[in-house]
């Protein structure tokens, strides 16, 4: 009766079993009542047993090319291994079921959490001080820019507002830039792909009064280390202005070298990419930010006072609001940390290390030995690569017609997940095989990207036709293989690719090519047509 009393309206009395068998009257008021039709597509109301539904969701996933099939060699974005381990804490009531605005003393649990997160993260980045909060790595960017806006604001040097940005940068990082209201300057990149220093000091010298940062990613976005990082670091300071290192290339970096040690000032990590949160289809997302020492006032707080500390400063400098919060909930994202804790609790500072070190060497060796078939495009001076490489398939266009799109449908037919298709150069593959695939999957993938730059040879000496080939009708559904009609110049086991996939594990491509630019401009929607009878 207490429960009731509080959900029901006055004087409304708890119902009698009688009348709660006539049906009781709602108590959402009848104008707010939904009268509209709703979930009213087949898929919603078809599947009535379990074994209906269950051989449904099993349809689905014939369809899909994921990782229980193979590796996504996806780079510039580290989908890294999610192990099963690292995801069980976060189906625990404990810590699945916590409002994230509870009182600080239900929440003693997340606190130690956030404490020993941040305390790790601090130790791999070299920073003094970090904040959970950001939501996503292009808000860790955001926070680190207000950041550094406060600081010089609180110098009194408030026109401080120039970014500079070299054009390898991600996209995130002008955007980032522009929502925290400063002037994005874009600086050149040389033939290798590398910040053009002299470029990047004409722009420090002309911009030098009102230079508020820099923002670069270490390793780049073209999967290379430069080597001028420290000397670029040190003149961007000499001129009064920050450096941003944008640290989603962290996979490359942990144990091995820390950015608030080599001149960054903030970075942010994204720990949905190297700290193990899964974030295939968009989320969710941690972006942590993090900074040296004298930022630290800067990082970003919130009002609710129930937050466990943000920073791992002082009670003073966690008591400085300045900046104010970036995310609705005092830690963000919170229900998924245990599963960065849960990695680096297992994984250990060496464990850490030999991670780092077996992604870069998977890259290398995956560069290696691919050069004699697709050039890597982008290496240091010693021919090495850093955590991803981008194979350079432009030539081919000349020689054959074969554009790196009919490479990546191609490897469908293979079996294999595409690698990250013209970012950042068009026309090339960039390839990260992080340090969670064996040598075996590895070779796996090498044969299948070899297999298929011999047929394109067979193109390029005009066995086949540039424009009707295994690659460019890749991908092939079986239904097209199993036609009686079969207008095309190689034979059908060719086109299924069935003498290089697995036997009793081929993967058939469910539906063919699609235009993928015809469909980008052309949006149709696949619901049943309005006019349709019920
Ligand atoms: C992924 C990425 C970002 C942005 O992270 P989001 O979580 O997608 O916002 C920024 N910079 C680089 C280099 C990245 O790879």
């Amino acid at each position: 009766a207490l429960l009731w009393s509080v959900f029901a309206k006055d004087g409304q009395a708890l119902p009698t079993f009688d009348a709660l068998e006539k049906g009781i009257e709602p108590l959402i008021p009848a104008e707010l009542r939904r009268t509209s039709a709703y979930l009213t597509h087949p898929v919603f109301n078809s599947h009535h047993s379990e074994t209906g539904m269950l051989r449904y969701i099993r349809a689905l996933s014939d369809k899909d090319l994921a990782l229980d099939r193979s590796m996504i060699p996806l780079g510039s974005c580290t989908m890294k291994l999610n192990a099963t381990s690292e995801m069980i804490p976060i189906t625990w009531p404990e810590f699945a079921n916590v409002h994230p605005f509870a009182p600080a003393e239900q929440l003693q649990g997340y606190q130690l959490l956030d404490e020993q997160l941040r305390a790790w993260l601090c130790q791999a980045t070299g920073y003094a001080g970090i904040s959970l909060q950001p939501n996503a790595g292009s808000q860790g960017e955001y926070a680190g820019l207000l950041a550094i806006k406060a600081f010089h604001a609180s110098r009194g040097e408030a026109h401080r507002n120039i970014c500079l940005i070299p054009s390898s940068a991600h996209g995130t990082n002008p955007a980032s830039a522009q929502m925290a209201g400063l002037q994005v300057v874009v600086t050149q990149c040389d033939e290798n792909g590398n910040v053009d220093m002299a470029d990047l000091q004409a722009q420090c010298e002309k911009h030098s009064a009102n230079l508020a940062c820099v923002m670069i990613t270490y390793p780049s976005t073209h999967g290379v280390f430069e080597t001028t990082v420290k000397e670029l670091c040190a003149l961007v300071h000499s001129h009064g202005g920050r450096v941003y290192v944008d640290g989603a290339n962290m996979n490359a970096l942990v144990g091995v070298a820390a950015p608030g040690e080599f001149g960054g000032d903030v970075s942010h990590l994204n720990l949905h990419k190297t700290f193990c949160i899964p974030h295939g289809g968009g989320g969710p997302g941690v972006g942590p930010v993090c900074v040296v020492a004298d930022l630290v006032p800067f990082l970003p707080g919130h009002r609710t006072g129930a937050e466990p500390a943000g920073v791992c400063g002082t009670p003073e400098e966690q008591d400085t609001f300045r900046v104010g919060a970036v995310s609705a909930a005092p830690l963000g994202n919170a229900a998924v940390l245990p599963i960065s804790w849960m990695y680096i609790r297992m994984m250990g500072a060496d464990g850490l290390k030999h991670a780092t070190e077996a992604a870069i060497l998977a890259a290398n060796y995956i560069s290696k030995r691919l050069a004699p078939h697709y050039p890597t495009l982008y290496a240091s001076a010693n021919g090495h690569v850093a955590h991803e490489c981008i194979l350079d398939l432009r030539g081919l266009k000349e020689t054959s017609g074969v554009m790196a799109e009919d490479v990546a449908k191609r490897l469908m037919d293979y079996g294999f997940h595409a690698p990250t298709l013209s970012f950042p150069v068009a026309n090339t593959l960039m390839v990260e095989p992080t340090e969670s695939e064996t040598l075996e999957e590895l070779d796996r993938f090498i044969a299948a990207m070899i297999a298929i730059r011999e047929e394109v040879r067979r193109v390029e000496k005009g066995e086949w036709p540039q424009d009707d080939n295994p690659l460019k009708n890749a991908p092939h559904t079986a239904d097209s293989l199993m036609k009686a009609d079969w207008p095309h110049p190689y034979a059908r086991d060719v086109g299924a690719a069935s003498a290089s996939t697995r036997a009793h594990a081929k993967y058939w491509p469910p539906v063919g090519r699609i235009d993928n630019v015809y469909g980008d401009r052309n949006l149709f929607c696949s619901c049943v047509p309005v006019g349709e009878p019920d």
